[in-house]
């Protein structure tokens, strides 16, 4: 029935038996990085790589040195990045439906609970009416910040995620939630690379949050980054993530409770080599991106709608995405993808209806119910330039 999508996939990676839904690439430095960090000896949490890697992210971001912190991984990035704007126990913070488990478990692990608004259709991200709607009608400003008038609880941050690379409406979020004081933690594990109106998505909250986990477009083995757009703030997350150790050649010093979330040296080597290939990677996906697209407008295009990046967009096309049009169709799209070898995915169950957090505030979130039932993955990996 799918037939010809799926000879399509076979022929985007004529080399694979099965193709899985990303894999990652190791045609740079790799090796040679990895291998001179444990000639080192410096394989932990102190060592150049780091630091190298840290300033190379920066001037990929097209942010100064020093506002970028590398971590062991994108959730304890965004845990500590909550952490550092304020979140504690008892307060709300706003997020998307639509979004892998770890930006909520982020919040819940400092003791506050997720408010769910729903996403837009075309962005597939927090969407800025609906959340003005959600502020102006059920919240009210005080001295302490924005309160939420129903549970009397503060609400402490907002988490807008980048769906699959494509960016939300973040200069609109920005100005919503600046009107009530409400900080910006962006959740852009999925987007490195990726920009909106030019500029880095990443890079415009308050702090930004990266990951580079094994599936994503740039990858350390298992790590994270936290951009934060203030220095004093970008000062307090590198010591907050580096346990909070007072900087002394030899005495051992602690001046708060800080995290053990240093990004090892060994990882750092591996990214360093990933983030000189980031821009032959960012081409290679975009290209897959315009050949699926191609495809989706002149095959099945009664039955299937290829996502696209929105008009102020550049996306890194993470994962490349279609809509088809209801869960019967999905499930058989998936079972038929799977049986012919392609490992196409259906999204993420929506936090809503997660055990941890399906009795959490939420408002309307019909259109993330929708993309639920409709969304499907196809594989995106890069491929060998031609
Ligand atoms: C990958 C991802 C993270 C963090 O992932 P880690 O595996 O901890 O690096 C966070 N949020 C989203 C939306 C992600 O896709």
């Amino acid at each position: 029935m799918f037939d010809e999508i799926f000879a399509f996939i076979k022929s985007l990676y004529p080399t694979q038996k099965t193709i899985s839904l990303h894999e990652p690439r190791f045609w740079g430095h790799e090796k040679e990085y990895v291998n001179q960090a444990i000639d080192s000896t410096f394989v932990s949490s102190v060592g150049e790589y780091v630091n190298k890697f840290e300033s190379m992210l920066a001037k990929k971001l097209g942010v100064p040195d020093g506002h970028v912190s590398a971590v062991a991984n994108g959730t304890c990035a965004l845990h500590a990045a909550l952490y550092a704007v304020g979140v504690k126990s008892g307060d709300l913070v706003i997020t998307q439906p639509l979004t892998f488990i770890a930006t909520c478990n982020a919040i819940k692990y400092l003791g506050a609970e997720p408010l769910f608004i729903d996403v837009d259709r075309d962005t597939l991200g927090l969407s800025p009416l609906k959340l003005a709607e959600f502020l102006e009608t059920k919240c009210r400003k005080s001295p302490e910040g924005c309160m939420h008038k129903d549970s009397g609880k503060k609400i402490k941050a907002c988490v807008p995620m980048h769906t699959f690379g494509h960016a939300v409406l973040i200069d609109q979020l920005i100005e919503i939630c600046a009107s009530f004081g409400i900080p910006i933690v962006e959740d852009a594990a999925e987007s490195l690379g990726s920009k909106y109106k030019g500029k880095d998505l990443g890079t415009f909250g308050d702090l930004g949050v990266f990951s580079f986990n094994g599936n994503k477009i740039v990858t350390t083995g298992g790590g994270g980054a936290i951009y934060s757009r203030d220095i004093n703030m970008a000062k307090r997350v590198k010591h907050l993530t580096t346990t909070a150790k007072i900087p002394h050649p030899w005495a051992f010093d602690h001046d708060e409770m800080g995290f053990n979330y240093r990004m090892p040296n060994l990882n750092a080597a591996l990214g360093c080599a990933q983030l000189e290939q980031l821009d032959g990677f960012l081409d290679s996906k975009r290209k897959i991106a315009e050949k699926y697209k191609d495809f989706f407008t002149t095959c099945y295009k009664d039955r299937i709608e290829f996502v696209t990046e929105s008009k102020d967009c550049q996306s890194n096309y993470w994962l490349n995405t279609i809509l088809l049009k209801n869960k019967s169709e999905r499930d058989n799209f998936l079972q038929a993808s799977h049986k012919a070898g392609i490992f196409c995915r259906p999204v993420w169950n929506l936090m809503t209806e997660t055990v941890i957090y399906q009795d959490c505030i939420k408002e309307n979130i019909q259109v993330s119910q929708e993309l639920r039932d409709r969304v499907v993955n196809l594989p995106s990996s890069v491929t060998i330039p031609n």
